[in-house]
This record gives structure tokens, sequence and C-alpha cells, in this order.
């Protein structure tokens, strides 16, 4: 199936030649029509599937020509909306539609100026988005096309009662509503019922899985030796760029900068640093300046990282979910990627949940020639780890000569 029997607007399909993609992925196949139908949507599909297309390109197609306010995307965070807003942009490239964003961290002055230039679609994040209204900068009652983006991440996140206003404000009637959430806990489910009039329902593969492009492995090693692992793990990766995912803020400065006294090109990305250099750590290693970034979760869900070869978590994900969407980072769309995880005895029980979750075991891998020094907690994973090692050799496919160095 091509693009252009799915009925998007010449000036659509034009943004999507141009940005090179020839096939619908699988969500795109089954949203896009179901949109321009307008038909309500609940959609859950593994991140890199090119969700974003899914729900932007036929919106756009609806909207036509430029004529305000009409389509709002909420994102949970700064980096989402603007990832949401940099694509909308590029889809809408042959349209005179115009694209504007609205996030916390930066100033209000520039925003207020693009919304008052007037635009069609409008992408944010919750907190902000309810100052303009209340500044009486947006008014939302134009809103014919409402996207509630990641909502299991707004649940985590605490924007739920945000989000709600958010609706509530929306009051135009015959509006179509789209809501994407990876799992459906029950605070969305009543939200769903809500919000959402007779949606189709849409998921893609299995919910709970990993994007089948990528290859992870388990690594087991004590506390005290998880950095040199890390540094030998990089040492033999065939990477072009790397994410290291940390779970705390402190944790990840650290590991910067033992990464950086390496002389590794490394970035780090979590909230206490300002948006700015939250922006600036995104930009350089999109680009390419930085081979490693080393993130909180913050930068784990949605953010769309081209490239990115290889994921390693530093500590385990808490929660099984954050396993699947951190390793979503890499492998997307047709890209095939790589994930590490780095985990302790202390850390085993968060392993076995992953597992349950996704319904299968990851193979766990022992480096040759690494020293490891073990502790007598250790000894079950490490026979494990022995029969791990039968599916996957230490010397496994992905090991080679480290390319780059700054
Ligand atoms: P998303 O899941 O929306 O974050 O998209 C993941 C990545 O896939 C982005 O880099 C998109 O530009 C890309 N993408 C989306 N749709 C397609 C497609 N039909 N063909 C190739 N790449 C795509």
């Amino acid at each position: 199936m091509l693009f252009k029997e799915l009925g998007l607007s010449d000036a659509v399909l034009e943004g999507v030649t141009a940005m090179g993609y020839s096939e619908p992925t699988a969500i795109q196949l089954r949203s896009i029509p179901a949109i321009l139908d307008g038909t309500d949507l609940i959609g859950s599909a593994q991140t890199g599937t090119g969700k974003t297309a899914a729900f932007a390109l036929p919106i756009l197609s609806k909207l036509g020509a430029h004529g305000g306010l009409r389509c709002l995307i909420l994102e949970p965070t700064r980096e989402l909306a603007a990832q949401v807003d940099t694509a909308c942009r590029d889809y809408a490239r042959f349209t005179d539609l115009k694209v504007g964003v609205v996030y916390g961290g930066v100033g209000y002055g520039k925003q207020r100026e693009d919304l008052e230039a007037g635009i069609d679609v409008l992408a944010a994040t919750p907190g902000r988005l309810l100052d303009h209204i209340s500044q009486g900068a947006i008014d939302l009652s134009t809103i014919e096309y409402l996207v509630l983006d990641e909502m299991d991440r707004m649940l985590d996140m605490g924007f739920l009662p945000d989000v709600r206003r958010i609706v509530e404000h929306c009051t135009r009637k015959g509006r179509q509503t789209m809501l994407f959430s990876a799992t459906m806990p029950p605070q969305i489910e009543t939200m769903t019922a809500w919000v959402l009039k007779d949606p189709a329902v849409i998921e893609i593969g299995m919910r709970q899985s990993p994007a089948e492009s990528v290859t992870h492995a388990l690594y087991p090693v004590s506390r005290d030796q998880k950095f040199d692992l890390l540094q030998v793990l990089l040492e033999r990766s065939n990477y072009d760029s790397v994410l290291v995912f940390s779970r705390t803020k402190h944790g990840a400065d650290h590991i910067a900068k033992e990464l950086n006294k390496l002389k590794h090109a490394v970035v780090v990305l979590h909230s206490n640093r300002t948006q700015n250099e939250r922006i600036e750590a995104l930009d350089g290693f999109k680009a390419g300046r930085y081979e490693v970034m080393v993130a909180t979760d913050i930068a784990s869900r949605g953010l769309d990282i081209a490239g990115v070869t290889h994921v390693v978590n530093f500590d385990v994900p808490q929660h099984p979910e954050d396993y699947v969407h951190r390793i979503g980072r890499t492998g997307r769309a047709q890209a095939v990627g790589e994930a590490y995880t780095l985990y302790t005895a202390e850390e085993v029980t968060h392993i076995q949940a992953i597992e349950r979750f996704i319904g299968a075991k990851i193979p766990r891998i022992k480096i040759e020639g690494f020293n490891y020094i073990y502790t007598a907690l250790f000894q079950e994973e490490d026979r494990i780890a022995r029969i791990g090692s039968g599916v996957r050799s230490g010397k496994g496919t992905s090991f080679g000569i480290k390319k780059r160095r700054r």
C-alpha cells in the first residue's frame, strides 16, 4: 500500500515524499483512513512506529489551508512537544498551514508573538498551555482536532488534572479526538470514556514488547564495577551514538564526568538543566557532536533521536514499561539497534518484573576478559549468566572496534 492510496491531500503527500518515506508503517496504514473518516481513535503502538505521522498527516490534510487554531496536540515533555512541532512543520511544508509550539522553561514573548500571528496547529505541554489560556492568549473553543499523546506518561507525571481542564476548554461540538497510550491504566480508561466518542481502537504489535529491530541483553555486574563494565562495553561496541540511562540526575552527572575524562564526547540531559542546555544537548547529540548522551527517564519516552545505535541502561528501569520505552530509543523505524542493561544482585527483582512484562527471557552476557568480582549474592545470577552465554556469546556480533573518539 502506498501513501497516495490513503486519501491524504496532495500538499501533504508532497511533504511525505520530501521526507523520503516510501511506504506507510502499520499504525499509519490503520490510523490514517480512520482519522480521515472523522473517527475518534485510541492508539497504542510501540515507540518509533511512526505514530506522529499517523495522526499528523490526516489532520493536516483535513485542515487544508490556513484558517486559525483548529488542532491541539498535547505532549508530556518539552522535548516531545518540540519534536512534534518539527515533524508537523516538515509534513506541512507544502501547505500554508502554520504550526506552533508552547512549553515551559522558556520566555512567553516569542510564544505570544507566534500565537498572535495566527497558527493552525499547536503542540503544547499542559502547564504552559494553561498559563497561556489563563492570560487570554489562547482560546481552545475553536479546536476541531485534539490529540492526547503519551497519556500514560502524562499520568506518571501527574498531568491528568491539567489534561482534564484543557479538554474542558475544547468546547467545540463535533471535535475529533485521538488518544495515544502504550498502556491503559484505569485512570486513562476512565478518561477515554469521557473524552472519546465511539473510538476505533488501533493496537500495533504486542503492546508490551520492545521494538523488534532491537537486540537486547543483560550484563550482570557488581555495583562497584558498573562503570568499568560500561567503559568496556563502549570500547568494544561499534557504536555511532549511545544513549546511557541513569536512575538519578546525580548519577547521570557522575557518569558523564567520568566518560568525559576518558575522552568520550558526552553530554547530559535531565530536568535540572536549563531549557537552553537541554536543547543544546539534544541538538548536539542529534547532529553527532556528542557520541554519548547520558539521560534520566525524561529522555526515554517518545523522543525521536534518529540513528541511536545503542542504548545502555546503567541502572535497571524501576518500571517494566520504562524498559520498553527506553530501549525503544534505538532501532527506530527501519534501523537496527542494540540495548544493553547492566544489573546488580540488588536489581534482580526488577529484571524478573521486566521479563514477566515482556513475556520473554532476556539473554545474560558475560564479557570475556573482564575481571568480574562477585559477591555471594551474585552466584545464582552468575549461573544464569553462564547458561545465558550459550544463547549469545560474550564476543557477540555487536562487538567490534570502537569507531570514534573525540
Ligand atoms: P515516531 O514513532 O512518530 O516518533 O517516528 C519514528 C521515526 O520514524 C521518525 O524519525 C519518523 O520520521 C520516521 N517515520 C515515520 N513514518 C515513516 C515512514 N512511513 N517511513 C519511514 N520512516 C518513517
